[in-house]
This record gives structure tokens, sequence and C-alpha cells, in this order.
């Protein structure tokens, strides 16, 4: 009996034991996977990566310029508030003679002559071992983009003929440029450094600091260090930490030594005299945040986009950004052709702040994750404490977009919960007009409060301006929805079961709506106001109007009273949509002979069908809703 029990007791044992095994086994391979999967999601083009590459811990170095003393002992070693200080690691100098940068604890400072590299190139003439080491790291990595050549491509002359007479300070303040990347193609991040430093006159340029946010394509480690260590003015930090863009950028903040700091995306490539214009704008006012006009390379095709003067930076009421050219501006100058016009917001790709006002105003908010909706943030906070943005016109910077890879849900989550922090953070009551739009921004509220009580104390502390004032002093361009119950939401068709819809694709002058599957998501809002408008979309710049019996977008007229065209009215107990001019009611039309003639008429895609006026009838593809999705807090 007791042997029995023993036994059993045995067995049970190496059951557990087993278990216990398997359970480790599993979760090692989920983990394996995950870790895979992430690093997937983010990833631009690069060399190919060898297949199950297992995450290895990256080396951490910071590169500093062994020919220039002062960098050495003019870096800034400020305390970092919103880093780990263990996030940075400096490999030791071989130099002895030099003292190296002030020293905290668990920093070293590795300089480029202290690579034991047998086969690197490290003395001579510079030039000659850049190319050489462009070879081989072709014959490693299997470049096929052309090296030296495309580094210092010449760009389209676009200023305006004004900029040539602009005359500059001789004693403007040094910028330390700042690139943060992020695996970035080896190719596009040296022509950013490349083109900096060709550009940048030598007297105004204290640094190019590149950041490395956790980069995992081969060649951005060991190459990029041997190749940067060669060039002049130029460090290079590595994070071992995946910071994201605004953590990326504060982390560069603290290790610069220039004046003027100049967030600059790590494919970019700048005009001639693209920097004095900036740094002549932020020497004249300490607290004013310049941008240049950012011109743009498709990434596919390389076709050179100049962007049409003048341009500002704007966002909706979903918290996306757009550069907004040839705006409604209020006040029209004849003679702006060459001067700076004020904008709500900049777009990141390069910016020029003041070093201590980045940091007084609180630097990039330290909660936001990996990528999104960061330089909104910094744009409301510039403004509403005390500062202001303006897009510098003569002074041009091409930027690389490229086409993004499909976000994953996990990231697309990241981007909400950035936009929360912005909505709770700065936006009022207002904030609820962003929760409409964006609902799962929403859901994600309800279950979860970011942690923003530091942000709220920063923003007492700096006595900053409530979002009222933002919006009606610097943004007063920005259509304020009413969102009246019943009266504003997706615009629900009882006949087809489908929602008023339209294709984002086809830009803000408008185009025809159809009607698609309702998304639930806020895309489809729509807002019937006083006025009898129904505007559409998260700018709420469109407005629902009429071109015979189709029924359109078309951008809302800005001053007041509205078109009569433009108007409309709801009859909530037939759900009809009246146009006012025609007296017809709004319906809903699926697909058939007729609708596809029209459709090509029309010039567009209808995925599920299109709208009409017809004359009204009690059908029910003639009755509609307005569907509110979500019951913001306080609403
Ligand atoms: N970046 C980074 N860490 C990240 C994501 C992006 O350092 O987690 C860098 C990226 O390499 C680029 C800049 O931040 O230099 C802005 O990112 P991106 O160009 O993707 O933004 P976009 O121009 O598309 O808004
Ligand atoms: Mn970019």
């Amino acid at each position: 009996m007791r042997l029995w029990g023993r036994a059993t007791i045995l067995r049970r044992m190496l059951c557990l034991w087993l278990l216990l095994l398997g359970f480790t086994l599993v979760i090692l391979l989920l983990s394996d996977f995950f870790n895979r999967g992430g690093i997937h999601s983010l990833q631009k083009l690069g060399p190919p990566r060898r297949p199950f590459q297992r995450f290895r811990p990256p080396d951490m170095e910071v590169i500093v310029d062994s020919r220039d003393p002062a960098l050495q002992l003019g870096v800034d070693l400020a305390p970092l508030k919103s880093l780990q200080e263990d996030q940075l690691l400096f490999v030791p100098s071989s130099q002895g003679s030099k003292s190296p940068p002030q020293k905290r604890a668990n920093y070293k400072v590795l300089l480029p002559a202290a690579n034991k590299d047998a086969t690197a190139p490290g003395e001579g003439d510079p030039q000659v071992h850049l190319e050489e080491l462009e070879k081989n790291l072709q014959l490693r990595y299997g470049f096929n983009e052309g090296f030296s050549g495309s580094l210092h491509r010449s760009l389209p002359e676009v200023r305006s003929h004004g900029c040539f007479e602009e005359q500059y300070s001789e004693s403007l303040p040094l910028a330390s440029v700042i690139i943060c990347f992020h695996d970035e193609t080896w190719s596009t991040l040296l022509r950013t450094v490349h083109s900096v430093l060709d550009t940048a006159p030598n007297q105004f340029l204290q640094e190019v600091l590149l950041v490395d946010d956790l980069s995992q394509h081969g060649h951005l480690k060991s190459a990029l260090s041997q190749y940067m260590a060669h060039l002049e003015k130029v460090r290079l930090i590595r994070s071992s930490k995946r910071l994201g863009v605004a953590g990326c950028r504060t982390l560069g903040a603290a290790r610069a030594a220039g004046e003027v700091l100049v967030f600059m995306d790590s494919h970019c490539e700048c005009h001639k005299g693209w920097l004095e214009p900036l740094l002549e704008r932020v020497a004249q006012d300490r607290t004013r945040v310049v941008s240049p006009i950012i011109d743009v390379i498709d990434w596919e095709t390389f076709q050179y986009n100049a962007t049409q003067w003048p341009v500002r930076g704007v966002f909706d009421w979903r918290l996306d950004f757009y550069w907004e050219s040839n705006p409604q501006l209020q006040d029209k100058d004849p003679d702006m052709d060459n001067k700076p016009v004020q904008s709500p917001s900049l777009g990141g790709e390069v910016l020029a702040i003041d070093r201590h006002f980045f940091q007084s105003v609180g630097s990039y908010d330290p909660g936001m994750l990996l990528w999104g909706a960061e330089q909104i943030e910094l744009s409301i906070r510039v403004w509403s404490c005390g500062g202001s943005m303006e897009v510098v016109p003569c002074s041009r910077v091409v930027h690389l977009n490229h086409h993004k890879l499909p976000y994953t849900f996990s990231d697309q989550e990241l981007l909400q919960r950035n936009k929360i922090r912005i909505a709770d953070t700065w936006m009022d009551a207002y904030s609820k007009i962003f929760y409409r739009r964006d609902t799962l921004a929403h859901f994600i509220r309800q279950s979860e409060s970011p942690n923003i009580a530091e942000r709220l104390q920063l923003k007492r502390r700096l006595g900053c301006r409530n979002f009222h004032w933002y919006l009606t002093t610097v943004y007063p361009q920005l259509y304020i929805p009413q969102d009246r119950p019943g009266l504003s939401g997706e615009l629900y068709n009882v006949g087809t079961g489908s929602c008023a819809d339209y294709s984002r694709g086809q830009g803000l002058q408008g185009g025809p709506m159809i009607i698609a599957p309702c998304s639930g998501t806020g895309s489809q809002h729509c807002d019937l106001n006083f006025e009898g408008e129904v505007r559409w979309g998260p700018m709420g710049a469109l407005c629902l109007d009429a071109k015979l019996e189709r029924v359109v977008l078309s951008p809302c007229p800005i001053l007041r009273p509205t078109t009569r065209r433009l108007q409309w009215k709801f009859i909530k107990l037939s759900g009809q949509l009246v146009h006012q001019q025609s007296e017809l009611c709004l319906e809903a039309v699926k697909e058939g002979g007729l609708l596809q003639s029209r459709a090509k008429e029309f010039n567009t895609h209808i995925n599920t069908g299109s709208l009409f006026l017809r004359p009204c009838t009690h059908h029910n593809r003639q009755q509609w809703y307005f569907e509110q999705l979500v019951t913001p807090k306080g609403a």
C-alpha cells in the first residue's frame, strides 16, 4: 500500500516536472515568435536579414570624433530625467592622451582610433578609405544601391527668387543636428548625413548626432560605426532600449552641445542654404520653433515633388497631421514669398528649436510610445506654453516618403495611446470630439487611463493656456463640430444596411460620396450643424453637396452664412435627409446597370453603391439614421 503510494507520488512528481518543462518550452517558443514579429512590424527596406536571426543585444557605444577636441570636452552630459542612465554604455578609448568627456560612473567613451579591427581603414586620406569601406560593405551585405555616386546628389533649385537676396547674421547660434534612426536603409542614412555635412556652413554646425534606436540591421552595427568614425563632427550614439521617435530625440537632445537643436529624419536631403534661415529665426526669438518647407521624394519612383508655398502644418480631429499647401490664410501678404508663415503644427521631419527652450518647455513627452503624433503633442504644447511655430520658406529639405508597411494591430494601438495622451493632457472638453472620431481610442481609454500626472503638472507649472485659446487664436480655421445627438455620427442607410462614406484618397478637394459597410471606427463620422451643413471627415472641412442628381463632397465655404446648395434638413420621423434647395431626398443606390454607367461618368470606384438625390418617397433606401457610436465621458 505504502509502496503503491510512493510510486504514485513519484509518478505525479514526474508528470509535474514534465508539465513544467513543456510549459517553459512553449513560453520560450512564444517569446521568440513575438520578438521576431515585433521587429518585423516596423522594419523598413534594407538588406535581407538572415532567417531566424535571434535577437542579440546591440553593441552599445558612442563615437566621438577624435579630431575635434571641442566635441570631447563640450559634450553636455546633462542628467537624463526621463531615461535610465544604464541605457547607454560607452566603450573605452585607447587614446589615453586626451581627456575623455565628463564621465558618469556607467559611461565610457569610444574614440574612433580605438577600433582595433586591422582591416578597417583608419589612417590616411579619409575619402579614399570611405570608398574602400563602402566597397567592402557592398560585398558583405549585397547592397545594390550604388553608394558614392548617390551620396552627394544635387537637388533641383526650387527656392523663390527673393531667397537669394536674403542676408543672414554672421554670428548665428551653432546647431546640433540630431538624426534618430531605426533600421534605416544604408544609402539613405548616409545621404542624410552627407547632405547635412555638405550644406551646413562649418561655422554654424556644432555636430551631427546620429542616434541609433536599437536597429537590428547588420549594416547599421560596426560597419556604420567604422564609417562614421571617419566623418568629422559626426557622433554616433546607440540606445540599448527601443525608445521610439520622441524618446530617441530626447536622448539626442540631452547629449547635444549646440545652442539650437535640429531634429531630422534619417531619410532627408538638404537644399543649399537650408540651415541659416532656420538659425536666424530661432536666434531672433528663442521660443520660436521652425521648420523648412518639406519637399518630397517618393520612395519608389524617386519622383521629386516640390511643395507649394505657402504651406503650414495642421491636424484634424482624429489627431492626424497634414502639410496643407495654399491654406486660406487670414493675413494674405502679397510680399509673402520669402516670409515665414505661422503654423498651428509642424511635421517632425525637420525641426529647429532652441536647446534651452526645448528643455524648459518639457522636451518630448516621455510617455509617447514608438511612433506617431509626437509632433502634434509638441506643437500644442509649444503654442500653449508661450512659444510659436512657423515654416521658413527660404529653407528647404527633402524628405523621402516611404510607403509604410501596413501597421499591425498592436502598432495601431500604440498610436492610439499616444493620441489619448494628447487628448487627455491638452484638449480639455474638446477631447470628446476626438474620441467620437476614433472609437478604438475611446475603447482603449475606457479600459485604461494614461499616466499623465507629470505632464499635467508641467502644464500647470508653465502656466500653459487651454485648448480653447489654441483653437481660437492659433488654429481658428479648424472647424469645431457640434456633434448633436441624433444629428451626428455614422450616417446609416436602412435600405442597404450600409453607411455613407468617402474614399479618403480623393483628398481634401472632395469628390463623389459612396455607400460602404459601416466601419464602426469613427472614420465615417459626420455632423449636421445648426446651419444645415452636413460636415464630413476628421477635419470637418468637406460638406455634403449635390452636383445635379449626384451627391458629392465639396470644400465648405469659409464665409457665413453658408450657401443654400449645402443645406440639408433631417426629418427624424421618416429618416429622410432633404436637400433644401432642390427639395429632393438623399437616396442610397446599390450597384446596377444604370449605376455602372454613372460610375464611369463620375470616374469613381463604387464599392457597394452611390448616393443620389431623388424625389422623396418612403422607400427605406431614403431612410437614414445618424448613429453616434460612443459616448465619451461628460458628453
Ligand atoms: N524612428 C526611431 N525609432 C522608432 C521609429 C522611428 O528612431 O521607433 C526614427 C526614424 O528612423 C526616422 C524618424 O524617427 O528617422 C521618424 O520616423 P518615420 O520617418 O518613420 O516617421 P514619418 O516620417 O513616417 O512620420
Ligand atoms: Mn520620415
